[in-house]
């Protein structure tokens, strides 16, 4: 490696950059392998009304755990699924083992719980994604109103026209959609309100402000007032301490998602958590 120094700095780029491109090929052969050999999973993080504190649903969480045992984040994998295209099949398989989870929560009397999950950009705007929620839909007889898509407001500015039609027709299904990582982004004002969305998820950072240093939760609350005078439901991500579950409750937001309630369960831990509730 002493030797490195000596190089240019364009050729310690160039090698830098071949094993960043030859590391991204290896993540992905391993991660189609890992779904085509069942090594993917689902997990599932309770949603709560802070106020009763009962589960009202649960978000779908994707978890990757390679042969030697190890957890790859999704923060890691997501990305090489999406740009690698995978993503469009991996998803439409989480869509739909969301969809049966939620119908098998139902038969098991909690009926009207709700399920969200994730959608990608390249999903959302592939040309047969409302087909695949269709099925899944009528595959699994998950009632549309409980399934709610969680998009970013990244995607909320590529390309509008194509976003709202896909909302619209999305709504005729009857699921519900809701911003994620809410605040993060760019989005403008006026936008977001043609979007016509049913939620907004304060991203995580805005929660873990409240208590810190940094102040009192601001922009938490800034996103609470406006999904109040947009007559939209409201949702914190990463919520840890009473403190700032109650702060939330303060500026009028009841839903949380966060360790202080749960973690995010296998479904089988989803299921013994809700019965010993
Ligand atoms: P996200 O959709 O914003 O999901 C929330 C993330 O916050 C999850 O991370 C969750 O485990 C974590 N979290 C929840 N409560 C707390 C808390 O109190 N403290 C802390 N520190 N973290 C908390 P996770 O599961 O690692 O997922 C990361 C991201 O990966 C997700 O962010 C989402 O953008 C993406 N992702 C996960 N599953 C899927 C999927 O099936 N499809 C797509 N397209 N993206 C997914
Ligand atoms: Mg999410
Ligand atoms: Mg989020
Ligand atoms: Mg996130």
């Amino acid at each position: 490696r002493a030797k490195s120094h000596q190089r240019s700095s364009f050729s310690y780029f160039t090698v830098d950059m071949g094993v960043e491109i030859r590391e991204r090929v290896r993540m992905m052969h391993a991660l189609r392998a890992a779904f085509e050999n069942e090594r993917l999973f689902v997990v599932y993080q309770p949603q709560i009304d802070m106020r009763t504190e009962r589960a009202v649903g649960a978000e779908a969480l994707l978890r990757w755990k390679t042969e030697d045992g190890q957890f790859v984040p999704p923060d890691q994998f997501i990305p090489i699924a999406e740009y690698s295209g995978l993503i469009v099949d991996i998803g439409e398989w989480v869509l739909r083992s969301a969809c049966f989870e939620l119908m098998e929560l139902h038969k098991l009397g909690f009926t009207e719980f709700k399920m969200a999950v994730n959608v990608s950009q390249a999903q959302f705007s592939h040309p047969l994604f409302l087909d695949s929620l269709k099925r899944a839909l009528a595959d699994t007889k998950a009632p549309a109103h409980c399934v709610e898509l969680e998009i970013t407001e990244s995607m909320a500015m590529t390309d509008p026209a194509l976003l709202i039609q896909t909302l619209h027709q999305i709504k005729q299904l009857g699921a519900q959609v809701s911003i994620d990582d809410f605040g993060t982004g760019f989005s403008s004002l006026s936008h977001l309100q043609k979007l016509n969305v049913d939620k907004l998820k304060i991203d995580r950072a805005f929660v873990n402000e409240i208590g810190s240093k940094s102040g009192e939760g601001n922009i938490a609350k800034m996103i609470v007032q406006l999904s109040q005078s947009l007559n939209i439901k409201v949702i914190a991500e990463g919520v840890e301490t009473e403190h700032q579950a109650d702060t939330l409750m303060s500026f009028g937001c009841h839903l949380a998602q966060g360790y202080l309630y749960a973690r995010p369960l296998t479904k089988e831990d989803l299921r013994n958590w809700l019965a010993s509730k």
